[in-house]
């Protein structure tokens, strides 16, 4: 049945929405009983976002780490428009379409020499399954069916799936909430030299040691490399990743790399494994790859473990989802990378850096702040104690910026076309709103 719109004015449409919002849908890790009332965005275009009252905000968050070039791009909506005279959507057993060749082309030539095979899927949690799928299949093939277990680092973050959930730091993952259901992973501890400090060998020996006491029962490391996500924002040193490398070469043990929130030039590098100079043996793409656009990820790996998979027992790797390289996907997904390889990203992601250092840098004084970190066109305040999620999200849209803090985190990642006017709008806001909560208010006039 269509709404009647009938003589209510916009006000009372919105509210009449918000309200049936509230009683029946769910929003991510939200309550059902007491609801936050969310913003009602009705377009969105570069960085910004237009709420329905008619203020815009600047979007300090891509959208969770996906819209790099910004909202409503012309050339990924011609893309998705191109691609939708043809075809929305088609099955990909049995049939295959220049959308997802074109993807695959272009994921072969970006990635590293070794990594040639390419599965599509929906999203990154889904990547991350069949990652591990693949890892296991492997040692099976190989005759090594006891390998099936998995480690991971503490503070990592891969999802929201079972298996995802399980290689999930275990606390800010809930894990005692699934006990029982969900397979017991092994965890090694944070790593705790950062980025740009100088390396300190006895960080490898906590992970080094689970490597070699677990050789015959594991089955991959999985991590985020360099820069570890929505499990604390926390960026760690490349020689650790090294080392993790050579660990898991020594012992027979693959390695995963979950580029889901790294991936596409976040960090500086178009992959965080390039800090390091390495390379995984599985590695999963997803967020910015269709430029925030629609749902796509991708697991890709090495000639040696696919057709390994594809030599055992069960002859293929089992996993096929409904909507595996949708075409439509597909063909934003391969605009964007276009659009990625022709602009000058790097430029533009170091000026957001080191923007973000000096700006954010006052921070480090306020009241209740332990820690500021920036990398790539990613900055971080870190808390003593964990936010109050609504105040400080009502007190930012106030502002005239998007930021959702979580936890003891307050951080941003810009789409990389930001202008520095904006950035610096998204950064005293954050100056001014956590200088307030702190009792000090440096809130100029007209961010108010
Ligand atoms: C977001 C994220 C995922 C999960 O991706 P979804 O598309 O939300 O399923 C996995 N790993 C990392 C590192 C992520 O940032």
């Amino acid at each position: 049945m269509r709404a009647d719109r009938g003589d209510r004015s916009p006000d009372q449409v919105w509210a009449d929405a918000l309200a049936f919002d509230q009683a029946h849908l769910w929003h991510p890790y939200a309550s059902m009983i007491d609801p936050a009332s969310p913003w009602p965005v009705v377009s969105a275009e570069g960085v910004r976002l237009k709420l329905a009252d008619g203020r815009e905000l600047i979007d300090g968050m891509a959208s969770w780490w996906a819209v790099i070039h910004g909202y409503n791009h012309p050339s990924l909506n011609r893309a998705a428009q191109d691609q939708l005279q043809r075809m929305a959507h088609v099955m990909f057993g049995g049939l295959t379409h220049m959308p997802a060749v074109e993807l695959g082309r272009r994921l072969v030539a970006l990635m590293p020499d070794p990594l040639q095979k390419v599965f599509l899927c929906d999203s990154g949690s889904v990547s991350v399954e069949v990652a591990l799928k693949m890892a296991i299949q492997y040692w099976q093939a190989r005759s090594r069916p006891g390998k099936r277990r998995l480690l991971a680092l503490q503070g990592g973050y891969h999802g929201d799936t079972f298996a995802a959930m399980s290689v999930s730091d275990p606390v800010t993952g809930l894990h005692h909430l699934f006990e029982g259901v969900m397979p017991r992973q092994l965890f090694a501890p944070r790593p705790q030299c950062r980025l740009g400090d100088p390396w300190e060998p006895s960080d490898i020996a906590g992970i080094a040691y689970l490597i070699e006491a677990h050789a015959d029962a594991l089955a991959a490391v999985i991590l985020e490399p360099i820069a570890q996500g929505a499990g604390g924002m926390w960026f760690y040193h490349p020689e650790y990743l090294r080392q993790v490398r050579t660990l898991c070469d020594a012992h027979g043990v693959l390695l995963i790399a979950d580029e889901i929130a790294t991936g596409f030039g976040r960090t500086g590098r178009l992959f965080a494994c390039e800090h390091a100079g390495i390379v995984p043996d599985i590695l999963c793409l997803g967020k910015a790859l269709t430029g925030g656009y629609l749902t796509l990820a991708a697991t890709l790996t090495t000639a040696e473990v696919a057709e390994t998979i594809s030599r055992g027992g069960a002859g293929c790797l089992m996993h096929g989802p409904t909507f595996m390289a949708n075409p439509l996907a597909c063909a934003v997904a391969t605009a964007n990378i276009d659009l990625l390889c022709e602009s000058k990203w790097q430029d533009r992601v170091l000026d957001i850096e080191q923007q973000l250092r000096t700006e954010l840098a006052g921070c480090a004084a306020l009241p209740g702040v332990r820690d500021v970190r920036v990398l790539g066109a990613i900055g971080v305040v870190e808390m003593h104690t964990p936010v109050d999620l609504r105040t400080l999200t009502t007190r930012f849209v106030e502002a005239g910026v998007w930021l959702r803090p979580f936890g003891r985190l307050v951080y941003m990642m810009p789409p990389y076309v930001i202008d520095p006017a904006s950035l610096s709008v998204l950064t005293s806001a954050v100056r001014c709103v956590l200088s307030e909560a702190g009792g000090r208010g440096e809130c100029d006039e007209h961010e108010r």
